[in-house]
């Protein structure tokens, strides 16, 4: 490119005698390099002198003949050409052809010795930048400079045109790539812009859909409500957002059928105009998922709901009948002990020893089965409180079992102060029942972290393997048989639900043998709660 600053155009330095015609003076780093369209020896001479006294340093080549110049121009390109207008075999403006036919944008200044006004119009607009009269000659250089300040500004020109239509083609594959539909209305809410994902959203070619109003693509009875969106959205200042969120949108495609959509409109101002352009994605088939997640979700809690009063009504209904069961084996034992054979009493023993299990079984069951069937009395929880009551309950295998049971202060939580009395009684219990051969020490915790009260309650145990970690919450689900330590295996199941039902979460960190930790959180009350002092309260065996 041209610099207006180029030392081609700066005055002074060594300036090279002017060589005679065809013949080139030795190129020098910053000069210019004329190609001068000359027969006239003292012409051409004139023309350098002009030069030379207009402050260029120069080196020049002379041609007569179209086939020199073509020659010149491809050996060594000139920064510029001087042609003379009258050349006896040939016409000094034909050059221009030649350079155009060459691509080439190298100014053209035409020397006469006479031109008439309209030969000079007619040169000017066939591409010369310039004329100087022969007599004129003085004119040449700022003719010669005004031509290169003309070219810097052209080759910017140029190059800007070309970073535009660049960034254009780039943004247009970024539209036309997109897998969302982009369409762009102008003020009247006309379509400007309709990408390729929008052809096959709407089921409508660009050709079709530029120029149609917007409403086109939206049903009968929003088209309203949508054109008011758009005007207050117009008038509110903002620049971009998503559309109403209340309820899903709905489009319409080309062929009528209509689609749940999402959508953002954002506002761009081009040319003192707004220009809105929306984004639509169709979510069909996230629509349809959705349902159908909904109606999956909606059949389990049912087919739950129906469990749980199949079990309810199950171990409700068998209590009587077992009742009868128990009693009257009771009853034979009593009133038959000794009068059958020795058998007999074993078998009498055994039925009512399974009938008194299974009493028990269904009873765990029932009360497993009550857990958030009646809606829980909710209410501010002192766990202190509730955990004082437990140690109470549990009083005589605390003592038994020379076990030290300490807490730290507790929090009032919001729950139902039975069950969660019942949380505490279960996990104490277990740890007790479960205890190992050092002297058991049981530590009830609570701290707040996160917008939950994490409570812990951890012992010195047996442990539970990792990979029983989860099983162990499972109704009936126990790890050891009877004999080894008593237990249905329904306490870790009722405390699951009851935590599951107050919002929290229950579960177990233990290592085999090295004691277990049971962990469950419940959600902190703003309302409700109130710290308590931190002061440590314990109950220790006697
Ligand atoms: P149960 O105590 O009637 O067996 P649970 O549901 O309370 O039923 O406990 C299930 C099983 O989890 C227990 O049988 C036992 O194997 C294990 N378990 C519960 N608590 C502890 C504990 N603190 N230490 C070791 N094992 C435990």
């Amino acid at each position: 490119m041209t610099d207006i600053n180029d030392d081609r155009v700066r005055a002074g330095g060594p300036v090279p005698a002017s060589g005679g015609a065809s013949s080139w003076l030795a190129p020098q780093p910053n000069e210019l390099r004329v190609l001068h369209v000359e027969d006239d020896p003292l012409d051409a001479e004139l023309v350098a002198q002009a030069l030379r006294k207009g402050g260029f340093s120069f080196s020049v080549v002379v041609v007569q003949t179209e086939a020199e110049f073509e020659r010149e121009l491809r050996a060594q390109r000139p920064d510029v050409v001087i042609a003379d207008n009258n050349l006896p075999q040939w016409q000094g403006m034909e050059a221009l052809d030649v350079l155009r036919r060459a691509g080439l944008d190298i100014p053209l200044i035409l020397v006469s010795g006479t031109l008439g006004d309209v030969t000079a119009v007619e040169c000017i607009k066939r591409g010369a930048t310039d004329y100087v009269l022969k007599d004129g000659l003085a004119r040449l250089p700022e003719a010669i400079r005004r031509a290169f300040r003309e070219e810097v500004l052209r080759e910017r020109q140029r190059r800007s045109d070309a970073a535009l239509r660049e960034s254009e083609a780039r943004l247009e594959a970024l539209v036309q790539s997109a897998m969302d539909a982009i369409l762009a209305v102008d003020e009247e809410q006309n379509i400007v812009m309709f990408n390729a994902a929008a052809e096959k959203m709407f089921r409508c070619s660009q050709a079709e859909g530029l120029g149609q109003p917007i409403e086109r693509f939206i049903p009968q009875r929003f088209r309203a409500a949508h054109s008011g969106h758009v005007r207050r959205f117009g008038e509110s200042g903002t620049t971009n957002r998503t559309m109403d969120k209340v309820g899903t949108l709905r489009a319409l495609r080309a062929d009528g059928e209509e689609f749940p959509m999402e959508a953002s409109i954002s506002r761009t101002q081009v040319g003192g105009r707004a220009l809105f352009t929306v984004i639509v994605r169709d979510i069909t088939e996230r629509d349809r998922a959705e349902k159908k997640l909904a109606a999956k979700m909606a059949e389990l809690a049912r087919s739950n709901a129906d469990l749980e009063q199949f079990a309810y009504v199950a171990s409700h209904d068998l209590q009587e009948p077992l009742r009868m069961v128990a009693a009257y084996t009771q009853l034979l034992a009593e009133r038959y002990r000794g009068n059958l054979d020795e058998n007999a009493d074993k078998f009498l023993g055994y039925a009512r020893e399974g009938a008194l299990r299974m009493q028990s079984l269904v009873q765990d069951l029932l009360a497993f089965s009550r857990v958030g069937r009646v809606g829980a009395a909710r209410g501010l929880v002192d766990c202190n409180a509730a955990m004082e009551e437990v140690l109470l309950t549990l009083g005589p295998a605390i003592h038994e079992s020379g076990a030290v049971v300490t807490h730290g202060a507790l929090p009032v939580v919001w729950a139902d102060r039975s069950q969660i009395a019942q949380v505490l009684q279960n996990l104490v219990g277990n740890a007790i029942k479960f205890r190992g051969k050092e002297p058991l020490v049981i530590s009830v915790r609570a701290e707040k972290t996160g917008g939950q009260w994490w409570f812990s309650v951890s012992d010195n145990g047996i442990g539970i393997a990792p990979e029983f970690a989860q099983s162990i919450f499972t109704v009936f689900q126990r790890l050891h048989t009877r004999s080894e330590y008593p237990g249905n295996g329904i306490g870790l199941a009722i405390c699951k639900k009851i935590i599951e039902h107050t919002g929290g979460k229950i579960w177990v960190e233990s290592q085999g043998g090295r004691g277990s930790t049971f962990k469950f959180t419940i959600p902190c009350d703003a309302l409700g709660e109130k710290e308590l002092s931190d002061e440590e309260v314990s109950m220790s065996s006697p």
